[in-house]
C-alpha cells in the first residue's frame, strides 16, 4: 500500500517489525467501528520511544482486535528538554494549555496548584488522554508525561538547580525589560505560567529571590493563562529548542 496512512495511534505497548499489537476495546470501536477498517487496512502506530511504525490490521473484532507491525515509518524523535508548569484554570483553557504544549514540544507538563489558583483538583487521565491525542493528531512520536497536581511551594522545594526556571511575570508587562529568552534562553528549563489571578506578592518575592528562577515579561499586554503558554514556549523554542 503507498501513501501515509490516515490514522496514527499511540499504543502502550512495544513495537517492532513483525510484532503484534493487542486492540484496546476503544481503539477497536474507534478503528472498526467508526472508521470501518478491515483486515489488511493500514495505520501508523507509535508508543513514546520506539519511533513510528505502519501496521497492518490482522484480525477485526467489535471488542479488540490484532495490529501486526510492518516496516517503521518514523525514527523517535524526543522533545528538548523544556517541561511547562501552569496553574490550572477552568476546564477547558486547561485543556488547551495541555493539547499545545504537546503540540509545541514540552516534554513534561506539571499542573502546579498556586495562591490564586482557582483548582484544587484535575482530571490527571483526561489531561493525559489529551496530550495522547495532540500527539496522534501532530506527527509526534513523543508524548509528554502531564504529572500529578503539586502545590507550587512543593514543587520549588525539590527543585534541580540545574533546571532553570523561566518565571512568567505579569508584574514585568508594564517594566521596560526585554525579553531574556530572545538571544539567550537558558536550558534545561521549565516555563511558569500563572492563573488568571496571577502571582501573589508573596510567591512573587519567593520566586524572585531563587537561583535558579530567571523572570520574563511577555510583551506589554497581559495575556491570559493559555495564551502566555504558548507564547513562552514559542520564544523558548525559538532561541534554544527544536525550530532552528
Ligand atoms: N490577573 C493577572 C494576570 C494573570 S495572566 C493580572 O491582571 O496581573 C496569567 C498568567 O500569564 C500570568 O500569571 C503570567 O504567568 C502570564 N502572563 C500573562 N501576561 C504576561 C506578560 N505580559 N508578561 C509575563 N507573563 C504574563
Amino acid at each position: 500500500m503507498s501513501g501515509r496512512p490516515k490514522i496514527r495511534l499511540y499504543v502502550d505497548h512495544p513495537l517492532g517489525k513483525g510484532q503484534s499489537v493487542p486492540v484496546s476495546r476503544d481503539h477497536a470501536n474507534y478503528l472498526f467501528n467508526v472508521m470501518r477498517l478491515g483486515v489488511g487496512a493500514e495505520v501508523a502506530l507509535f508508543n513514546g520511544k520506539d519511533g513510528e511504525w505502519r501496521a497492518e490490521v490482522a484480525q477485526a473484532g467489535k471488542r479488540g482486535g490484532v495490529l501486526v507491525c510492518g516496516a517503521q515509518s518514523g525514527a523517535q524523535v524526543n522533545p528538548p528538554d523544556l517541561w511547562l508548569l501552569f496553574a490550572p484554570i477552568k476546564k477547558a483553557r486547561t485543556d488547551f494549555i495541555v493539547e499545545k504544549a504537546a503540540e509545541m514540544g514540552a516534554s513534561r507538563i506539571l499542573p502546579v496548584q498556586t495562591d490564586f489558583t482557582n483548582s484544587d483538583r484535575i482530571r490527571q487521565d483526561r489531561l493525559q488522554a489529551h496530550a495522547i491525542e495532540a500527539a496522534e493528531q501532530c506527527g509526534g512520536t513523543f508524548v509528554p508525561d502531564v504529572a500529578a497536581l503539586r502545590p507550587l511551594a512543593q514543587v520549588l522545594e525539590e527543585w534541580d538547580a540545574e533546571r532553570a526556571l523561566v518565571f512568567a511575570d505579569e508584574a514585568l508587562a508594564h517594566s521596560e525589560a526585554g525579553s531574556t529568552l530572545r538571544a539567550d534562553a537558558p536550558a534545561p528549563a521549565a516555563i511558569l505560567i500563572g492563573p488568571e489571578g496571577g502571582f501573589s506578592d508573596a510567591e512573587r518575592s519567593r520566586l524572585r529571590g531563587l537561583p535558579f528562577v530567571v523572570p520574563i515579561p511577555l510583551g506589554p499586554r497581559i495575556l491570559r493563562a493559555d495564551t502566555a503558554a504558548v507564547a513562552a514556549l514559542t520564544l523558548w523554542q525559538m532561541a534554544q529548542g527544536d525550530w532552528g
